[in-house]
C-alpha cells in the first residue's frame, strides 16, 4: 500500500537511492555546465546548467514536496526568489506590501517604484480592512511576510488570500521565518511561496539561496521560464549544501523552536524589558492566527528594551550570541534592526512600523539555552553595573 510521507521523511530522504550509476545514498554533485547531445535534434533532459541542473532539481523536488507546490524554482538568493516573482507583473502595477517586511524586500520594491516600474502600496497587513481597502484600488499582487520581520506580526493568510480571490489578486508569502516545517502557506490559499533558503532552510549560515515555488503547473512553468531568462538560477554546489541542510530542518527548528519558548520565559521578569514580540506568547496580538496557521511559534522574536538600557552596550558584552545579519542558522544571532537589518528603510518608514531604535531581533540557534540566557541576563546587568 502506497502512503505519502510526512514531511520528516520527504526532507531527510530527498533524492536518496536516486543515484543509478553508483548508487551512492547521498546524490551526487552535478558541476558541468553542459549535457551531451546524442543527436542534435534529441534534446536531452538537461542540456544547459542555468535552464536546468540535476542537483539543483533534487532540492527543487524536495522544497516542492514540503510546500505542497506544483513547481519550484531555486534562486541565487532570497531578494533573486523575490524579484523572480515581480517578474509576473506588467510596468505600472501595484503590488501591496507588509508596511514592515524585511528592509531587503522594501529597498527593491521602493527602487521600483521610484523608477517607475510599479506601484507599491505599504500596508499593515494585520488590519484586514486596510489590506481590503488597497485591493479595490486594482493591487495585481498582494505580497505577505508574516511573522513580519523584525516584529514578527502575524498577518491572518486565509483571510487576505479569501479578500484577494474577490478581486482576482495573486497571493505571494515569504515564508523564512517559518520554512515549511512550520508553515504551508499555499494550504491556506497563497499562490507563491517565496524563501531565502539562505536562513532555516540550509540552516548553517554558508549558503546564500533561495526558492519560488507556485501552486499551479501554468505558474510554476512561468516563473522557472522568468528564472531561466534572467539567469537567477541557483548555482548547483549551493544547492547541494542547501539539499544537506534541509535534511536535518525538522529536527533543527523543533530544538531551536523549544529554546526559544524558553528564552522568552525567562526574559518575561526582566524589568529592563518593555516588550517581548513573540507569537507564542497568548499576549500576542497574532497568537490566536498563529495557532491556526502555522505548526508551531518558530525561533525568532524581537524585544524593545527600556529607555534605561544602553542595547548598542548590551550587545557589545554578548559572548554566546554573536551579533550579525541573517537568522535561523545553527548559531544564535543578534542584531539591531534600525541599524542592521532594516537600515535601508527610510527612517519615518521605520517608525511607522514601529521599528525603534530600542528594538533588538533574536535568532535562537542550538545552544543550550540555558547558556543563552546567562548571557543576556549577564549582558544586562554588566550593561547596568
Ligand atoms: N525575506 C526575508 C524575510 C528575509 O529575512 C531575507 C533576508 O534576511 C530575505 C527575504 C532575503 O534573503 P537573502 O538574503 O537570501 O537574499
Amino acid at each position: 500500500m502506497s502512503r505519502k510521507c510526512h514531511p520528516q521523511t520527504l526532507a531527510s530522504n530527498a533524492g536518496v537511492g536516486t543515484n543509478s550509476e553508483f548508487q551512492a545514498i547521498a546524490p551526487p554533485l552535478y558541476l558541468g555546465v553542459n549535457y551531451r547531445w546524442n543527436r542534435s535534434d534529441e534534446k536531452p533532459q538537461y542540456d544547459y546548467g542555468r535552464s536546468g541542473n540535476p542537483t539543483r532539481a533534487t532540492l527543487e523536488c524536495a522544497l516542492a514536496d514540503l510546500e505542497g507546490a506544483a513547481g519550484c524554482a531555486v534562486t541565487a538568493s532570497g531578494m533573486a526568489a523575490i524579484h523572480l516573482v515581480l517578474c509576473l507583473l506588467q510596468p505600472g502595477d501595484t503590488i501591496i506590501a507588509p508596511h514592515d517586511c524585511y528592509g531587503g524586500t522594501q529597498r527593491l520594491l521602493n527602487a521600483y517604484a521610484q523608477n517607475g516600474r510599479l506601484k507599491v502600496d505599504f500596508v499593515d497587513q494585520t488590519n484586514l480592512s486596510a489590506v481590503e481597502a488597497a485591493l479595490a484600488k486594482g493591487a495585481k499582487m498582494l505580497f505577505l511576510e508574516t511573522p513580519s520581520n523584525p516584529l514578527l506580526r502575524i498577518t491572518d493568510i486565509t483571510a487576505c488570500t479569501a479578500l484577494a480571490a474577490k478581486t482576482n489578486t495573486l497571493v505571494v508569502a515569504d515564508n523564512t521565518f517559518l520554512s515549511p516545517a512550520l508553515q504551508n502557506p499555499l494550504a491556506l490559499g497563497c499562490d507563491i511561496v517565496v524563501h531565502s533558503t539562505t536562513k532555516l532552510i540550509n540552516g548553517h549560515s554558508d549558503v546564500i539561496g533561495g526558492a519560488v515555488l507556485a501552486k499551479t503547473t501554468e505558474l510554476a512553468e512561468q516563473l522557472a521560464w522568468w528564472a531561466n531568462t534572467t539567469g537567477v538560477t541557483g548555482a548547483p554546489f549551493d544547492s547541494y549544501q542547501t539539499l544537506r541542510g534541509l535534511r536535518t530542518l525538522f529536527a533543527r527548528v523543533q530544538q531551536q523552536q523549544h529554546s526559544a519558548g524558553e528564552f522568552v520565559e525567562a526574559l518575561l521578569g526582566r524589568p529592563e524589558i518593555k516588550r517581548i514580540h513573540y507569537p507564542g506568547l497568548p499576549t500576542h496580538p497574532g497568537h490566536e492566527i498563529a495557532k491556526q496557521q502555522q505548526q508551531g511559534f518558530g525561533s525568532m522574536l524581537s524585544v524593545e528594551f527600556a529607555d534605561q538600557v544602553n542595547v548598542i552596550e548590551v550587545l557589545a558584552q554578548l559572548r554566546v550570541f554573536t551579533i550579525a545579519e541573517s537568522l535561523g542558522g545553527f548559531e544564535s544571532l543578534v542584531c539591531i534592526p534600525a541599524t542592521m537589518t532594516h537600515a535601508a528603510m527610510p527612517p519615518e518608514a521605520r517608525q511607522k512600523a514601529g521599528i525603534s531604535d530600542r528594538l533588538v531581533r533574536f535568532s535562537i540557534g542550538l545552544e543550550h539555552v540555558d547558556d543563552l540566557i546567562h548571557d543576556l541576563f549577564g549582558a544586562l546587568d554588566g550593561a547596568l553595573a
